[in-house]
């Protein structure tokens, strides 16, 4: 097949997979290429008839991206270790560009109960540390007031692990780039429960869109582990009256793991 003809097919399955949401990687091997191309040859893609070239980001290029081991050691504080080190100084996806810090997770390596929200926000990027702001103080408040836990009793993690400027949601490009460390963290910690805050990490975990409304505080199997799927401390913030839905949520992980309601003191 002549070179354009293939480059022509292999661009058209690129938008194709991208319009699905399923190949960034390959959508930016390919806008990559059309730069490189475009100025070895001093032709434009405007002249070839097809869409401006658009430059390559920095963060295209992954092929310094570590590969995903094998296997992962079988204590979970290394295999937590060893993920942090497979993610090194991330440059997968355009995130990448902004962020401060990578917010790779926090608490208990054997924790019984994984918290997951959806990405750093502003405080998160500056601390490197997930949920300290203001959402990260009412999940604080749920764990020890509510659940009688500390927070290093419980993790603590994030679908996307570097902050979507100015807190929009993850886009899929980002969310496929940096699942497999949260799936790998899964893996590691093997938490009986996993509390699944809000729509957007909820459905990272399950492939699959949510109306959170009818979703939350019903059992779901993630990969066989139990999640309980509830809203997001930042959606609470701005309506309050959900607590109560959230703290039913809550009393269910409890009953599960066995813990008794916390006495006031
Ligand atoms: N919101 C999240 O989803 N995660 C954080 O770490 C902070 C806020």
């Amino acid at each position: 097949m002549a070179d354009d003809a293939f480059a022509e097919q292999v661009r058209l399955r690129a938008a194709f997979l991208k319009e699905q949401g399923l190949d960034y990687g390959l959508a930016r091997q390919v806008q990559a290429r059309d730069a490189v191309e475009a100025e070895s040859t001093g032709r434009s893609s405007a002249a070839k008839g097809r869409r401006a070239v658009v430059p390559a980001p920095a963060h295209a290029d992954s092929e310094e991206a570590k590969p995903r081991p094998d296997s992962w050691p079988g204590e979970p504080g290394r295999a937590l270790e060893a993920i942090r080190a497979w993610i090194g100084d991330c440059q997968r996806c355009k995130l990448c560009e902004k962020r401060t810090h990578i917010v790779f997770g926090a608490g208990d390596p054997r924790a019984r109960v994984l918290f997951v929200g959806e990405g750093p926000g502003a405080d998160e990027d500056i601390q490197g540390e997930p949920f300290v702001g203001r959402a990260g103080k009412l999940l604080t408040d749920i764990i020890t007031k509510g659940m009688g836990l500390s927070r290093a009793q419980v993790y603590i993690a994030n679908v996307v692990k570097c902050r979507p400027p100015a807190n929009r949601d993850p886009e899929p490009d980002e969310v496929e780039a940096c699942l497999p460390f949260l799936e790998a963290q899964i893996e590691a910690i093997r938490p009986e429960v996993i509390v699944g805050l809000g729509r957007v990490a909820i459905q990272a975990l399950l492939k699959a869109p949510v109306q959170i409304t009818k979703f939350r505080g019903t059992w779901t199997d993630y990969r066989g582990t139990a999640m309980m799927p509830t809203y997001h401390p930042s959606y609470l913030l701005r309506n309050p009256g959900a607590k109560g839905q959230v703290w039913k949520d809550i009393q269910e992980v409890m009953a599960r793991l066995g813990l008794p309601r916390p006495t006031k003191s």
